[in-house]
């Protein structure tokens, strides 16, 4: 439809620009000091993204979005170190883990100019196992006589090593090419083949919230539905229970129950950890300890599950310790720092006593029912030109930027495409998307909304 400026060419091309869904998620894995952060840094394209961190350097960031050859993807990067906190070979191999699990395709990264080593040789035992594509990658080859370094990693038994320098470039276009063949378009395992099986959980949150105590609480209360096929469970970290009548898969519960007691330096790997099971989830539940103030780490939890584009709940446990005092600023606390995920259905609860565990189930259907919604065409453009007239947009520049019509171009999350005839203020888009909200719900998901302006 050729509609006020905006032909069908236009129009498929936005959606299918909104529309991606979930991305194909890459990891790079290797031991430290191979160059692993170089060559995300190279991926994403963005120099300052990757801190050049010092070992122990605490570092919450952990995936990146990057565009090869018109395709999207996301990076997970394994660069932050704790070599001191469980020792070389067991932190090389559990970091790998956790980002083999969140990934759909592998870059082994090894230092050529070293060659293969035990720690690398336990990665590719790991690799097999994980039977997911991998792409080896050689790195330090920075000139011609690198080559025949490159080339004795054959040995590996992982294909050809693709000889790269992640410092200067060299060799990378072909191993993203490479890299692009090796993703799948859509993450197809964690999303595609798994429609229809039990809805996915993430119990996340900064250590000693609650996780722990929350899991064995309905685990308790219900049922742990024992798998048919025990013993040859491909996810064995991964656990079903039963709650309000409906069979839940709750992520990397392994995770959750073994508390191991990490010292210091333990944030990037629970960072790394949190991203895996966010990465495999539908909806988190993010517990917020409400003995205590709501921190910058919670936040970024948070974040991480938003911009995953994930069904958020939002749990506030340890209730049963809170006065009316400790009450009152925690309501002023989460006015003004959970402002920005106030569409999040929220619980409060205590894992301690099961108070309102009840109240869990629906928190989290709400959630998903959000998420997945669907808002018909005539119905968006209806309330979109109800809204358009009752609240133009400010005049700039002696011209009126209008929203012409809109289209919702995917879910899991909602994505919404809107055409305008000129640039639509910041302000103006949330305004939408308040709007949008109040009409149409979404509760506890994410929405993203896109403009197109008329050229
Ligand atoms: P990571 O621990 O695996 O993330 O490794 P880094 O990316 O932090 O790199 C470790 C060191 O190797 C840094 O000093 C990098 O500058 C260096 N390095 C990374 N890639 C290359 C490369 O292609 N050639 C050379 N010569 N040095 C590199
Ligand atoms: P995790 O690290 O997030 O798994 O946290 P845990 O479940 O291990 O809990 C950390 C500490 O908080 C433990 O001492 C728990 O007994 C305590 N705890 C957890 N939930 C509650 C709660 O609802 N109320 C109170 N008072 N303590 C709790």
């Amino acid at each position: 439809a050729a509609e006020e400026g905006f032909d069908a060419e236009d129009i498929e091309e936005a959606l299918d620009e909104a529309g991606h869904g979930p991305l194909p998620a890459l990891a790079v894995v290797g031991r430290p000091n191979v160059g692993k952060s170089t060559l995300v840094n190279r991926i994403i394209g963005r120099r300052e993204a990757v801190v050049q961190d010092k070992p122990g350097v605490t570092r919450d960031r952990v995936t990146y979005e990057a565009e090869w050859a018109g395709r999207r993807f996301k990076v997970v990067d394994t660069g932050g170190w704790e070599q001191d906190v469980l020792g070389l070979d067991a932190s090389v191999a559990a970091q790998a883990e956790f980002a083999i699990e969140a990934a759909d395709a592998v870059v082994f990264v090894v230092d050529a100019t070293v060659g293969a080593t035990d720690t690398d040789e336990a990665v590719v035992r790991l690799l097999r196992r994980a039977g997911k594509p991998v792409v080896l990658a050689a790195n330090k080859v920075d000139g011609m006589s690198g080559e025949s370094d490159a080339a004795a990693l054959w040995s590996l038994g992982l294909g050809e090593p693709f000889p790269i320098s992640a410092l200067h470039g060299r060799g990378t276009g072909d191993l993203l090419d490479e890299i692009l063949k090796a993703l799948p378009e859509a993450p197809a395992q964690r999303f595609g083949t798994t429609v229809g099986g039990p809805r996915r959980i993430a119990l996340i949150g900064r250590p000693n919230v609650g996780k722990s105590s929350l899991l064995n609480q309905v685990a308790k209360e219900d049922r742990v539905v024992v798998n048919a096929q025990s013993g040859t469970t491909r996810d064995p970290v991964d656990e079903l229970i039963e709650l309000g009548g409906i069979t839940w898969k709750f992520i990397d519960t392994a995770g959750i129950r073994r508390r191991v007691h990490l010292q210091e330096g333990a944030d990037y790997y629970a960072s790394l950890r949190t991203a895996a099971a966010v990465e495999k989830a539908e909806v988190a539940v993010v517990l917020i300890d409400t003995s205590e103030s709501i921190s910058v780490q919670d936040q970024r939890i948070i974040t991480m599950a938003v911009e995953a584009g994930r069904a958020l709940v939002i749990a506030y446990n340890k209730w049963d310790t809170l006065d009316e005092e400790r009450r009152y600023y925690l309501e002023r606390e989460i006015e003004t720092e959970m402002q920005q995920v106030a569409w999040a259905p929220r619980v409060n609860v205590s894992a301690l006593t099961g108070r309102h565990m009840e109240k869990l189930v629906p928190a989290i259907e709400t959630a998903l029912a959000g998420w997945e919604t669907r808002v018909p065409t005539g119905r968006l453009n209806a309330f979109l030109g109800e809204l358009v007239a009752g609240h133009p947009h400010p005049i700039r520049g002696g011209k009126q930027p209008r929203i012409l019509f809109g289209t919702q171009a995917g879910t899991k999350p909602p994505r919404f495409v809107l055409f305008a005839s000129g640039f639509i203020e910041a302000g103006y888009r949330r305004f939408i998307e308040r709007r949008l909200r109040e009409e149409f719900g979404f509760d506890g998901t994410p929405i993203h909304i896109s403009v197109r302006v008329r050229e």
